[in-house]
């Protein structure tokens, strides 16, 4: 026994050594692949349950590894947050997600009100230099602050809040939109919402994969909303697949919602392409 609980160990370790091994060369390669092209924005769109309207969208980068191919971000997001690699990929993927904004309201003049929310990762939040890259990207693009939105993680609010709060209620000055992001999915949940100054919370699609077939997830589901409403702020639901998920948040009074059902994530031409 004793014998095969040290293979055992050295099997590990190796295994370990390899995942290490895969960190870091993908941390090698994430290192300037927006300078090689490799990074890129897909957008997904977000529209109303109301009146079926086309509202906004969700910019989601993607990386295309010249040998490996299409990576998932949760894999390589991860990477450059624990690298650190975020706070170098986080400014240019906010910056070419207004400049992409701008030029859909420049081609379509009715595409004004149009938001773009962008995903804030924990280790930019913070950085505490979120305010000012904001600001200077504004400024340079020209986007207004409100058709802006961060889309941030409970866990990023959560263990600073303080900070946090401080950091969000000065962006909000400016205009710019908060979103708390996977919502529902930590424990903190609704009361946090009485706390941290958010304008909108997205419901996790884990809640919404199942909100036809369990009625715990609907009656959570439907909580969030009125509980939301009650306190001023816009839901949205994520990961809408299926015709019957859009009727029913519909009926309880869901805003927004995006998933497959609605739209794909798409390049950013393709994307104008919707509001011609
Ligand atoms: P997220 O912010 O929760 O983004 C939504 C994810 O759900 C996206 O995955 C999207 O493609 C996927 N999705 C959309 N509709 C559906 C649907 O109907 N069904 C299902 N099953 N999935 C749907 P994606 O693009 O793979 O991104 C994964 C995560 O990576 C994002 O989750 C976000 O946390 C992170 N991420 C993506 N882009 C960025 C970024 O620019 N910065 C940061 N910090 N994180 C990012
Ligand atoms: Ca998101
Ligand atoms: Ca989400
Ligand atoms: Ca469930």
């Amino acid at each position: 026994a004793k014998v095969a609980g040290k293979n055992c160990h050295r099997f590990y370790s190796r295994a370990m050594d390899q995942a290490v091994e895969r960190r870091v060369r993908m941390e090698q390669d994430l290192r300037g692949a927006w300078e090689r092209g490799e990074l890129s924005l897909a957008y997904q769109p977000v529209y109303s349950l109301a009146d079926g309207q086309l509202r906004g969208a969700e910019a989601l980068l993607r990386w295309q590894h010249p040998e490996h191919g299409a990576i998932a971000p949760s894999v390589f997001i991860d990477v450059a947050e624990q690298s650190g690699l975020i706070e170098v990929i986080g400014p240019q993927v906010l910056r070419l997600a207004c400049e992409d904004t701008m030029r859909w309201q420049q081609a379509h003049p009715s595409a004004d009100q149009m938001f773009v929310s962008v995903n804030v990762s924990p280790r930019q939040l913070r950085s505490g230099d979120l305010p000012r890259q904001v600001a200077t990207t504004l400024r340079d693009t020209g986007l207004e602050a409100a058709r802006l939105h961060l889309e941030l993680t409970e866990t990023a609010v959560i263990g600073d809040e303080i900070h946090a709060s401080g950091l969000l209620a000065r962006l909000r000055a400016s205009g710019v939109k908060i979103w708390l992001d996977d919502f529902g999915t930590g424990f903190s949940g609704l009361s946090h919402l009485r706390r941290v100054p958010v304008d909108g919370v997205k419901i996790d699609r884990s809640f919404i994969a199942d909100v036809l077939r369990d009625p715990d997830d609907l009656a959570l589901t439907t909580a969030i909303i009125a509980m939301a409403h009650s306190l001023g702020i816009t839901v949205v639901a994520e990961g809408v697949e299926k015709e019957g998920q859009y009727a029913i948040l519909r009926e309880r009074g869901c805003d927004l919602a995006q998933g497959y059902w609605l739209g794909h994530p798409v390049s950013a031409s393709d994307f104008s392409l919707l509001l011609a």
